[in-house]
């Protein structure tokens, strides 16, 4: 990287006595202050500017539009599409807004934009709360709520955003508004599914649940010939689970053993007699490994924290799955999955997940209720690829994206022509890389979305992430 323009001593000294942090390569901390969740997302930013409030945010808003500088958001870091990093000028990194705080008369949860998962459900659960959250708590609360948020307790309360209840966000001209329901509606309905397209979010608040009980939870591993066994199992999920329950199920090689396994993360909100009852079936599939046990809460969203550290490269990507499934099908995925990754060194931890979340609650939104626009009767299939070597980065992105297209296919999703135009996209854009075509994340929302972005951010500020463009409202007479 070439000498740090001078543009940035400019911006410390208008940040100079605020408690932001401009952090420059010479910095101590700037190894540090571009580290990402994947490796692949770590570029060498010009500057890093860590920000203490809302108006830290509005004057460096302001200070990027006079000097042209391009810039990122960094929320908790997670996204693998390198939204949150740039090579060529600023990070605007919140992690100095971690605060969260509840309201117990409203059961009301308001977090920091930079908060990650872990702060707002360990905060929440001392008043006995919780939310629908990430079921890693190391991810951001601000990109994984922006995007749309799948948790745990999405079978029982939808997604994260449908439990949102306003934003605090910086806009583009450095405004700071508080988009609800009822406070600029227009920009709320964006938000919520496309937020990262329209301004710094310094706050979220979510709605709150009792959550006093702890829930049963854990991973089973089992030896990929059970996977007949296992489907079957998934198949009887989908008619029996009252909302209650949650299944992540899939292919890895994980350590220490690194050799083909059928993983299935269960989830239970209930008594641990309850969800031994419930899962019973396919604990007596016999499992190699079987931790299942209660938890308190706040602790779940820890449980897949080991299998989702920090080093190597990393790439997510996604698709959808209709249920009852054909063990074949499964099958033949495993066989093609496991080949993959075993004909390359170091890639025994990349993961396809089946992520069996109840979606009943989630689709009793209609998809035109907010820019989100993956809400269908089916469910979301994941892949997470983790390597070393930077020389595989295409070759993982196009293996993954074909795989991804085949699961959805042969699982009737994208050849059914009704769910594509009349229910959700099939594919959920926080899994999604930045170079697909917004119509393919948001569907008929497209439209919307763009006409509220030229009001919102006519320049088009926020222009990395997803490529939203700003496009004025045509009237036809
Ligand atoms: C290990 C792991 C587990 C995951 N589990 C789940 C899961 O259970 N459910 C689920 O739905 N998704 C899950 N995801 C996907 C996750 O939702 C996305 O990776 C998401 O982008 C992470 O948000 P972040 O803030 O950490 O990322 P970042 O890379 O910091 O941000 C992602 C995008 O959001 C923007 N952004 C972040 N915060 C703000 C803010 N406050 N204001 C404005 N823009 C902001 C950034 O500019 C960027 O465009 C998981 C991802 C990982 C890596």
């Amino acid at each position: 990287m070439g000498s740090v323009p001078n543009v940035y001593s400019m911006l410390k000294e208008q940040l100079a006595g605020t408690g932001a942090e401009v952090i420059t390569p010479d910095s101590e901390k700037y190894a540090g202050s571009i580290k990402r969740w994947s490796e692949h997302c770590i570029k060498q930013a010009q500057a890093v500017v860590l920000v203490s409030s809302a108006d830290d945010i509005s004057k460096t808003l302001i200070f990027v539009r006079e000097h042209s500088v391009p810039f990122v958001v960094r929320g908790g870091g997670h996204s693998t599409s390198g939204a949150s990093s740039i090579e060529d000028g600023l990070v605007i990194d919140l992690s100095k807004l971690r605060q969260v705080t509840v309201d117990t008369d409203k059961k009301t949860i308001k977090a920091g934009g930079g908060t990650i998962w872990e702060d707002v459900d360990v905060e929440a659960a001392k008043y006995g709360l919780a939310t629908v959250g990430g079921t890693v708590n190391h991810t951001g609360v601000g990109g994984l709520t922006l995007g749309g948020g799948y948790g745990y307790l999405s079978g029982k309360y939808g997604l994260t955003i449908d439990n949102l209840v306003s934003v605090d966000i910086v806009l583009a001209s450095g405004e700071q508004v508080v988009a609800s329901e009822t406070s600029h509606p227009d920009l709320f309905w964006a938000v919520r599914g496309a937020g990262q397209n329209f301004g710094v979010v310094t706050a979220f608040t979510f709605q709150g649940y009792d959550q006093k009980e702890p829930v049963f939870a854990g991973t089973l591993v089992f030896l990929p010939d059970k996977i007949p066994q296992i489907v079957s199992f998934v198949n009887k999920f989908h008619e029996v689970n009252d909302g209650n329950q949650a299944m992540l199920w899939g292919f890895s090689a994980p350590p220490p053993m690194k050799a083909p396994v059928v993983l299935a993360q269960c989830f239970y909100n209930g008594t641990e007699e309850q969800g031994k009852e419930f899962f019973s079936d396919l604990i007596n599939i016999g499992p190699i490994v079987n931790p299942l046990a209660s938890v308190p809460y706040e602790k779940l969203n820890a449980m897949l924290n080991p299998a989702s550290g920090f080093d190597g490269r990393k790439q997510f990507g996604g698709g959808a799955f209709k249920l009852p499934l054909k063990p074949d099908y499964v099958q033949a995925l495993h066989a093609e999955f496991t080949s993959f990754v075993d004909s390359h060194e170091k890639m025994n931890e990349s993961l396809m997940l089946f992520e069996t979340v109840p979606y009943k609650k989630v689709v009793e939104v209609p998809n035109e209720k907010m820019a989100f626009s993956n809400r269908g009767d089916y469910y979301n299939v994941a892949t997470c690829f983790k390597w070393f070597d930077a020389s595989l980065d295409q070759e993982v992105r196009e293996f993954s994206r074909n795989l991804l297209k085949k699961a959805s296919q042969t699982a009737g999703v994208e050849q059914d022509e009704k769910i594509r135009s009349e229910q959700g996209v099939g594919q959920y854009g926080n899994y999604a890389n930045v170079d697909v075509p917004v119509a393919e994340i948001f569907g008929k929302n497209s439209k919307k979305l763009e006409e509220l972005k030229h009001k919102y951010d006519p320049d088009n500020l926020f222009s990395r992430g997803l490529r939203l463009v700003p496009r004025p409202l045509v009237i036809v007479n």
